[in-house]
């Protein structure tokens, strides 16, 4: 069955045709590092992780390299302000190699927690900064750029088309508010390469001109080249990377050497909260932590986000986590139940599950028709060890571990723990009729006993 997946390049929905064959070579916008992610940030790398595994499940072995921002990214996308980093140093009275080391730290151990499949290539910005010079020195002399007192541009007038993702034109505003703007670039939308850092400036490097810093918007593109070559078939973002950073990205390949890097542009749209981006300047935010705190483990958040297409906007309420919460739930249930179960399927229903599976996920990732299909896996009366087979494959798409799941902290009462003690006993003393006839007993009071390499394990029928 084939892969279709939407492109914001094209703006529609596209047959994947990867450059070579069964292998996709991917770059995704890694997160800035000077603050803990929040669960908007996470919304992006849970696509990319659903992204990841929907390719794998097609066959696919993968390249994908995602960056780390940890120098360069300035509070306004559009170069203006402070570099973020500079600015949470200053805040938190730290040096910002420090901050980026602590953030950086803190988002890996949260992919973790969502049980991200995590791409090949981890690329911080600061180990790449040499990377970057030999790529802005190309762009300057292909004659790309200009240059004033503290800050090379590109030069987007050079272009035959600045904006082909967004179809903007070269005159046209970015959607920032633009504050401050540079009287010394020439258009609107040129955007700076590589910056000269003032005396008190932290983060900068010796290089052909003089003490300077990378912009963020070369990063990408320079490492993007670096590991994955002039042209890659897939590049993922959020939405908000649509008419900035990922046009200028666009506009420094096509200086650099005359190509849009990556055949399809994906982008996964926001979560909100009172239909407003969550975002840390709305001081509207929630991490992982925040929502343990509350009662939600990692993946109730990652079911919350199958309920809807990743190119849907998904406000966030804890009334929608409950829901997550119970359906995380019924789905481990369910797999426990089939697991123990003995009745057999027919292929045929077997293999309808599956394409309908595979056609909801090929489908531009498709999640909550994908669950749809897990709901009627789970809920099919006939309880069969090969329909707990088939949602530990649909698993390899969820990501949600549930071969190693164990139920935690179910009470067992006392005359039952009696009775598995007893049974135990009688194992011990090679006594089988006994053992039978108690784990008839236990079953017959509404527990079920399974003997494993560690004992026996207790769980309700
Ligand atoms: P940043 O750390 O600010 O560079 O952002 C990391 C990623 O999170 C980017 O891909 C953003 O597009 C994405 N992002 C930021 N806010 C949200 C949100 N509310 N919902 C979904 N993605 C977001
Ligand atoms: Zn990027």
């Amino acid at each position: 069955m084939k892969l279709k997946i939407y492109s914001t390049l094209t703006k529609q929905k596209e047959e994947f045709k990867s450059i070579d064959e069964n292998k996709v070579r991917m770059y995704s916008c890694g997160p800035t590092v000077y603050y803990f992610a929040h669960i908007g940030n996470l919304r992006a790398y849970l696509f990319m992780d659903n992204l990841r595994r929907v390719l794998k499940y097609n066959g696919y072995s993968l390249k994908h390299v995602m960056n780390i921002t940890d120098v360069g990214h300035l509070v306004s996308d559009a170069d203006e302000g402070e570099d973020k980093m500079m600015k949470a140093a200053r805040l938190e009275h730290k040096d910002p190699f420090e901050i980026a080391k602590f953030y950086t730290e803190a988002f890996l151990s949260d992919m973790k927690k969502l049980n991200i499949d995590m791409p090949e290539i981890i690329s911080k910005a600061t180990e790449h900064i040499k990377c970057m010079e030999e790529y802005v020195q190309q762009i300057i002399a292909n004659g790309y750029t200009y240059e004033t007192e503290d800050t090379i541009y590109f030069d987007t007038s050079k272009l035959d088309k600045y904006g082909v993702l967004s179809n903007k034109n070269i005159d046209e505003k970015n959607t920032e508010a633009r504050i401050n703007i540079d009287p010394n670039k020439k258009n609107q939308n040129d955007f700076a390469l590589w910056i000269k850092a003032p005396e008190n400036h932290l983060m900068k490097w010796d290089t052909f001109w003089g003490k300077c810093y990378p912009g963020w918007h070369l990063e990408c593109s320079a490492m993007g080249h670096k590991y994955l070559g002039e042209e890659f078939d897939i590049h993922t973002g959020g939405v908000d990377h649509i008419p900035i950073h990922h046009e200028n990205e666009i506009a420094q390949a096509k200086g650099f050497c005359g190509k849009i890097p990556a055949h399809y542009w994906m982008h996964v749209e926001f979560l909100q909260v009172d239909s407003k981006k969550m975002s840390k300047s709305l001081r509207n935010l929630y991490t992982l932590d925040d929502l343990k705190e509350k009662g939600f483990e990692p993946y109730v958040y990652k079911m919350f986000n199958f309920s809807s297409h990743y190119r849907n906007k998904i406000n966030f309420t804890f009334k929608a986590m409950e829901a997550a919460k119970t359906s995380l739930s019924r789905l481990r249930e369910g797999y426990l139940k089939h697991l123990d179960g003995t009745e057999t399927i027919n292929e045929e229903t077997i293999n309808d599950y599956k394409e309908r599976f595979l056609e909801a996920i090929n489908d531009d990732l498709n999640m909550p028709v994908a669950m749809s299909v897990v709901w009627d896996v789970v809920k099919n009366p006939n309880k069969s060890k090969q329909l707990a087979e088939l949602i530990l494959e649909f698993d390899k798409v969820l990501g949600f571990d549930l071969k190693n799941y164990k139920p935690e902290n179910i009470e067992i009462p006392e005359e039952i723990l009696e009775l598995v003690e007893e049974r135990k006993k009688a194992r011990e003393n090679k006594n089988w009729e006994k053992s039978d006839e108690l784990r008839d007993l236990i079953q017959e009071k509404g527990y079920i006993i399974k003997d494993t390499k560690e004992g026996a394990e207790i769980k309700k029928k």
